[in-house]
């Protein structure tokens, strides 16, 4: 595949701080204020854009980063929130309603797991969990009640790469929104141009990078993200996991090396995984040849940012010493 622009974007984005500042002003209030009262009623009924309400709804800051990875995942959209399970909680939540089905990967991050096996049964929203790597077995497990396909692009914790065009066939031949995970893999993947609705991520992994704070975003299409944060229905704006203005601020500036980060994550990993390797251990990394989707990494990914900086290495047992 092609090196994408969109990607390459991410570090060009420049949002000017009011006074000039090559960083934007961190917005510092929870509420705002409106000279005309009519002003804030037409906000509330969705007729006026551009203003800002409460720092639950929107705030300058979060949208600043909102745009930046909406930028990066080319997505006409995006949403921050507090935490990656608060994205994949407030889009299945708000997609689904009691009746509804889903169709997963089975091997998923533990609490998206955990959310959809344990937590949305309660509201009457169930699941199926298939091998997605596999179309033909997500094929068969949907049901006229099915409305989303999920799936993570490269799972955790096997690091399977699930072929997002193929998913994405099945997803529109069966009306249902495809939701794609693509915390693993930031600027190696761009689920959105192979088909994807709604692609979400853990900031708190390789985005932010710096392992100081807890975060999420859901891209997608404005439709989509507006009814996030619809006032009277969105799932963000009523379950509320907004993200502290500061915190994105500081994500914002992060992003700024995430493609250098990317890159020699990949290069690291190789590198360690190759000698291991060869020294004898049971390795999976989607960058070398013993990997069952090596080549499709190679098809669907974007060369210059590998294969990741996340690999598996299977000890067989417990006690047995590494190096
Ligand atoms: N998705 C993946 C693939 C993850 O690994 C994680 C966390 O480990 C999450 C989502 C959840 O993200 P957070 O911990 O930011 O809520």
């Amino acid at each position: 595949m092609t090196d994408l622009k969109s990607a390459d974007r991410i570090q060009d984005l420049q949002f000017f701080g009011e006074f000039g500042g090559v960083n934007p002003s961190i917005t510092d209030s929870s509420t705002f204020t409106f000279l005309e009262a009519k002003t804030m009623a037409g906000v509330f009924n969705g007729e006026i854009e551009g203003c800002y309400l409460y720092s639950r709804h929107w705030n300058p800051t979060n949208l600043y980063l909102s745009q930046a990875l909406a930028q990066m995942e080319a997505t006409e959209s995006a949403l921050v929130t507090s935490s990656g399970m608060a994205a994949i909680s407030s889009s299945l939540m708000q997609i689904c309603s009691s009746g509804d089905e889903i169709v997963s990967s089975r091997t998923i991050y533990g609490g998206s797991y955990a959310l959809m096996k344990n937590f949305l049964p309660k509201f009457g929203i169930n699941t199926t969990f298939v091998d997605t790597t596999k179309h033909e077995q997500v094929s068969n497990a949907i049901t006229e009640r099915t409305k989303v396909i999920y799936c993570e692009t490269m799972s955790n914790p096997m690091l399977e790469i699930t072929d997002i065009r193929e998913l994405s066939k099945v997803a529109k031949a069966n009306n249902c929104l495809l939701v794609v995970d693509n915390t693993f893999s930031p600027l190696i993947f761009n689920p959105s141009q192979m088909g994807a609705d709604i692609v979400i991520h853990s900031l708190t992994k390789f985005i932010n990078g710096m392992s100081d704070c807890v975060a999420g975003v859901v891209c997608g299409s404005e439709d989509f993200i507006n009814s996030l944060y619809d006032v009277n229905s969105g799932a963000s704006m009523l379950l509320g996991p907004v993200l502290d203005s500061h915190r994105a601020a500081s994500i914002l500036k992060n992003m700024k090396t995430l493609h250098i980060r990317m890159q020699q994550h990949a290069s690291n990993a190789l590198n360690l995984t190759k000698k291991l390797e060869t020294d004898g251990y049971r390795i999976i990394y989607p960058g070398l040849a013993s990997h069952p989707q090596y080549k499709l990494v190679k098809e669907i990914g974007q060369s210059k940012y590998g294969a990741g900086g996340l690999f598996v290495i299977d000890l067989k047992e417990k006690k047995k010493p590494i190096i």
